[in-house]
């Protein structure tokens, strides 16, 4: 089993996430490469021929006709929130020190603090999940999906700099979502 992992930079300003990660767009496109750095593969029969159906959540597999959802098998699978909520949440809980309160993450995304503690409990559950289970696997992969604008450091190895992650992705070797 790989987790593609999302992160963000450390010391990334709010302008700067607001900048790459401030469209519903941008977080889809964003999932899309850390689900598949290579381009979709299908979870079924591993095809990457595909098309894409409807909002761009949806990809069905040009040789098997099989349909994976762009959510499926992430933390985010099965909410009725958007990504951007999803990724501005993430950044605000890996960019805060010593944590963020409910009442804290509901007044900056903008939701209710029931929302926002569900939110924050779901991720650090994925985290403590991800702490839990070190050594790193598919590391390689995940330097690939650091995310902050630049590729800084050396692929293989953890590169400096980067804040505790959050594993919001996790799928088989095949890229199968469970
Ligand atoms: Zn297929």
């Amino acid at each position: 089993m790989s987790r593609n992992l999302v992160q963000f930079q450390k010391g990334m300003s709010d302008a700067d996430f607001d900048r790459w990660y401030g469209t519903e767009e941008q977080c889809r496109k964003a999932l899309f490469t850390w689900r598949w750095p290579k381009g979709f593969i299908c979870p079924v029969c591993g095809a990457g021929k595909h098309s894409v159906i409807g909002t761009r959540v949806l990809y069905q597999c040009s040789a098997c006709r099989s349909q994976v959802s762009l959510t499926a098998g992430t933390v985010f699978h099965s909410t009725k929130l958007p990504l951007q909520t999803w990724f501005r949440a993430m950044y605000h809980i890996t960019q805060s020190r010593g944590g963020i309160s409910s009442l804290e993450l509901a007044r900056r995304l903008g939701v209710t603090q029931n929302t926002a503690w569900k939110i924050s409990h779901k991720l650090m559950q994925v985290m403590h999940e991800r702490e839990a289970k070190k050594p790193l696997k598919g590391r390689v992969e995940m330097d690939d999906a650091y995310i902050g604008g630049k590729r800084e450091g050396k692929r293989g190895r953890g590169a400096a700099g980067k804040v505790p992650f959050v594993a919001a992705v996790e799928t088989t070797d095949a890229g199968k979502p469970h």
